[in-house]
């Protein structure tokens, strides 16, 4: 078959892949070369994703309380709940709660039967935890949820400030783009404003490690400093621009001194920034979860574009605030009306002529007439009761909100909850009473939009595992039962974006405006070529809508389609006029309770994706950072008599979580950071926003995920465990007394352990462990060639492995402090035979493997004739940080390019090449397990 064109699943970088066939169910993923957004780059996320096609783990029929049942079945029952909880307790006791995960057409349809036929603004979005401050800060802004730019901005501009945001790991590709743009133009300078090193910084000109939640200030700082330095663009204010007066007064107490104060940041470095911004005419700040999830998230926002504003360095190429998204569609969430308190096609809920306008084009019975609940607040209704019928669309907010084991005991208590998901192993999952199987990457059509508005098809190329089927369909299928005879009959995708491009036309959003499209036939929609809107009816933005037909048989890439909004000074505002907005500074946080004297900050990992539920089965993307890890910074550590690789604890007002000690000088003192990917799933007690208090910010409804205050401890485990497994272990050992965290390697499956009682007691978990499923041969001279082991007990140490057929099947290792293994090495050994040789000698015994090799496995590392690879850092070469770093220390390799020639190490998605040149620099890996 030809390739199939498609986009990645999972950022916002919206990358197009071309998938192509190589055998029954095999799948050859590669980036689209001729895709706008990453020109054929691709992540190490999303080179993997022909790995996440599997369907052993996929949710395959529906289930009421656990038990398979037909569809109809599944759907009547939802539907009669529905009707029933209605009619008991109004149309407001019931609620859906969506995500950035659905294509546009899903989200259109669940928004439609909401808001549209329901008659309850009750739909929020797992968009509300990503970029809400953003949409709230452009709407008070520019009158509209509108992204001025497009990712070619960065490319063109000749200061990049990048604010938190750890591009380099969580918008990769757009990252790479940067740095090559950096290349190709050393002018270029990329400056980043966060509180802890990460990768991004790594490759950065400048870092500004400011005090959390300070942004504002800065921005603030800046904007009072360029008023100072007669820097603003006075007649372009005059214009186009209105409450310059009351923003500049708002900021007039932020001197430069006040700004160093309040930020923490050296008289110097707030002072380059300045001057940076003040003389360097196209300038771009990108924002992301680091802004938007602060405790004052629209005001940063503002305060961002408030700088913009006043230096017209706005809708011009390389000028611009720009926010990038965390999720691949959230944008189509916004253009959908996801969100709890729009309506649709950027209209407002609050809007009598809109309502009248929607209202009008979708022939409702019912319309919302009130904006909902947001997100924290939805599931808040359901804890008191109020919202007694839930369905979960695609997200997993049992890990994902804050509060997260109040959300969970929400949904326990919930009358009637169902979820629609392609896997049934998911923390919320396990809650729902009916569970549906949805369409999964790769079955499923549609569209999606990117953080530059750019929609790009999703297409499918695969029959949907099982009885799995589209969110748009499971949606109508309730919508038709309820009694819904029209507007719900879409006998496929194009049917639903073809309306929703249509109510695009008609709904008087000045920005959103896609009607063009709304003439598509099944054909163009099936070729449909990316763009970005708004596509007026009558533009031509050079599409081409005809014989292509989305697989790889030619043809070009769509025209450019590259609109950026108001650099014409025209603005979405009553008056036309884009809005500063004032920020007044706040005093000082309080200062932080003695027993939480830490600021906790959540965010991602660059191979991991949200709670796991996908990116967590493929091997290759959990050697990276294979477990639940605290980054601490040294000083904090000694203090605490914690060392590295410890078991802490860290624990708030609401909740204890463990993970790995990470000690690190990337991390400020006072300052702690934890992935938010880990879920029960995977570990033991790792889901950290059990943690996160529901704190608010007053505009968006955006939850803060970055400022918890937590205590640190040391864990006091007396053993440590390291265990490789063939097979993914049925019975973990229990939460109460361990530490673990289960993680696939190529191979089979390895878990981290730690437990409060002492070897002995660990040595015969792990063996459980490994015994789990063997048969007992009574052959005693066959056992101990299956079962080679070694032990220290003066230390506790021992050792065990389990060779079946003279291959690693498993293997064992247990200490009295964390254990000290080539974890990699052993990898790559699991499942090889034992006479591979360690030491370079062949041969074999009765169990196949030379004595030096089981000794050598039985040490946890090779001989000395060969080195062990270190953890990796390279995950789509598997290079690890051994190898990197003795070919740099032989001299053979002086600069990151050089690695490439080499070790081909960051010569296919580049995402670890902050890491590289991390290595380069300072000669030690950034986070990785030994
Ligand atoms: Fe996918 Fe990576 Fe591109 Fe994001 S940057 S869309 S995760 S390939």
């Amino acid at each position: 078959m030809d390739s199939v064109r498609t986009t990645c699943p999972y950022c916002g970088v919206g990358c197009g892949v071309t998938v192509l066939q190589e055998g029954d169910d095999a799948w050859r993923v590669r980036g689209d070369a001729d895709h706008p957004a990453n020109a054929g780059r691709l992540c190490s996320k999303g080179a993997a994703l022909a790995a996440t096609l599997g369907t052993g783990d996929r949710l395959l029929r529906p289930r009421i309380d656990g038990e398979e049942v037909a569809w109809d079945e599944a759907l009547d029952t939802i539907a009669a709940r529905f009707a029933a909880t209605i009619a008991e307790h109004g149309r407001e006791s019931v609620a859906l709660y969506a995500s950035g995960q659905l294509l546009t057409e899903d989200y259109y349809a669940a928004n439609k039967f909401v808001k549209g036929w329901l008659g309850t603004a009750n739909i929020d979005t797992n968009s509300r935890l990503c970029m809400a401050s953003s949409v709230a800060g452009h709407k008070r802004a520019f009158g509209t949820d509108t992204v001025p730019g497009q990712y070619a901005d960065l490319e063109q501009a000749d200061l990049v400030i990048l604010v938190g945001s750890n591009l380099a790991w969580c918008h990769p590709v757009l990252h790479q783009r940067l740095l090559a743009a950096r290349e190709a133009r050393p002018g270029l300078r990329i400056l980043v404003i966060d509180p802890r090193a990460t990768a991004t910084t790594a490759m950065a000109d400048r870092h500004l490690a400011l005090a959390p939640d300070s942004d504002a200030d800065l921005f603030g700082g800046l904007l009072a400093d360029l008023a100072r330095h007669d820097a603003l663009d006075d007649d372009w204010m005059a214009a186009h621009v209105g409450g310059a007066k009351a923003a500049l007064a708002a900021v007039a107490p932020l001197s430069h001194a006040e700004t160093v104060r309040r930020t923490g940041l050296s008289s110097e470095e707030v002072g380059w920034l300045f001057e940076a911004f003040r003389d360097t005419g196209r300038v771009v700040t990108v924002y992301s979860q680091g802004v938007n999830q602060g405790v004052r998230g629209t005001d940063t926002v503002n305060a961002i574009i408030n700088c913009h504003l006043a230096t017209n360095r706005i809708g011009r190429p390389g000028t611009g605030p720009f926010s990038i998204t965390g999720q691949p569609n959230a944008m189509g969430g916004r253009e959908v009306g996801g969100l709890s308190n729009m309506l649709a096609a950027h209209t407002e809920l609050d809007d009598a002529g809109a309502r009248e306008r929607v209202q009008r084009f979708w022939g409702s019975p019912h319309i919302a007439s009130r904006p909902g609940p947001k997100a924290v607040k939805l599931f808040e209704r359901i804890a008191d009761g109020r919202i007694r019928a839930v369905w979960i669309l695609a997200t997993n907010p049992v890990d994902s909100l804050p509060d997260a084991d109040r959300v969970r005991e929400a949904l326990r208590a919930c009358p009637f909850v169902v979820v629609s998901d392609v896997v049934p192993d998911t923390d919320t999952a396990r809650l729902a009473h009916v569970l549906l199987p949805s369409a999964a990457w790769g079955e499923k059509d549609g569209t999606v939009t990117n953080s530059e508005r750019r929609i790009s098809r999703q297409r499918g190329f695969r029959a949907p595992a099982g009885e799995a089927r589209p969110d748009w369909w499971q949606i109508a299928a309730v919508a038709q039962r309820l009694g819904a005879r029209d507007g719900f009959g879409w006998r496929g995708p194009a049917d639903l974006f073809r309306e929703h491009a249509a109510l695009s036309a008609a709904a008087g959003s000045p920005d959103f405006d896609i009607g063009a499209a709304a003439t598509l036939s099944d054909a163009a929609y099936e070729a449909l070529r990316p763009f970005t809107w708004p596509w007026r009816r009558g533009s031509d933005q050079g599409l081409d809508q005809g014989g292509n037909t989305g697989r790889d048989a030619g043809g070009g890439v769509a025209g450019p389609g590259g609109h950026r909004f108001f650099g014409d000074g025209r603005f979405h505002t009553a008056d036309g006029r884009a809005r500063m907005i004032p920020i007044v500074p706040v005093s000082a946080a309080p200062a932080p309770p003695d027993d939480r004297p830490f600021v906790l900050n959540t965010g991602r990992v660059r191979d991991q994706w949200h709670t796991m539920t996908r990116t967590g089965t493929v091997p290759g993307l959990s050697s990276h950072l294979g477990e639940p890890f605290v980054e601490i910074a040294p000083g904090d550590a000694e203090r605490l008599g914690i060392g590295a690789a410890d078991i802490v604890e860290v624990a708030s007002a609401r909740g204890c979580v463990q993970a790995r000690a990470l000690v690190t000088d990337r991390q400020r003192e006072g300052s702690l950071f934890m992935p938010m990917h880990w879920s029960e799933t995977f570990a033991s007690r790792a889901r950290v926003d059990t943690l996160v208090s529901p704190v608010l910010d007053p505009v968006s409804g955006q939850p803060a995920s970055k400022s918890e205050r937590v205590s640190l401890t040391r864990w006091p485990a007396r053993a440590f465990g390291y265990v490789l497994l063939s097979e993914r272990p049925v019975r973990l050992p229990s939460r109460r007394d361990h530490y673990w965290a289960l993680v696939p390697v190529p191979g089979g499956w390895q878990l981290e352990l730690a437990g409060l009682e002492g070897t002995s007691a660990l040595e015969a978990t792990c063996r459980r462990l490994l015994e789990a499923g063997e048969q007992v041969s009574d052959d005693p001279e066959a056992e101990r060639a299956r079962w080679p082991r070694q032990s220290d007990p003066a230390h506790g140490d021992s050792r065990r492995l389990l060779v079946r057929d003279g291959r690693l099947r498993g293997a064992a290792f247990v200490a009295s402090g964390p254990v000290n293994v080539a974890r990699r090495w052993l990898i790559d050994r699991l499942g090889s035979p034992l006479h591979a040789g360690t030491d370079g000698s062949k041969g074999g015994d009765a169990d196949g493997g030379t004595n030096a090799d089981r000794m050598a496995l039985l040490a946890g590392r090779p001989g000395t004739a060969v080195r062990a690879p270190g953890a990796i850092v390279c995950s789509c070469h598997s290079v690890g940080a051994n190898t990197i770093r003795d070919a740099i220390g032989s001299g053979r390799c002086r600069s990151v390019a050089e690695l490439g020639e080499t070790l081909q190490a960051g010569t296919n998605c580049g995402a670890c090449r902050p890491e590289l040149a991390t290595l380069l620099r300072i000669g030690r890996p950034v986070p990785a397990s030994a």
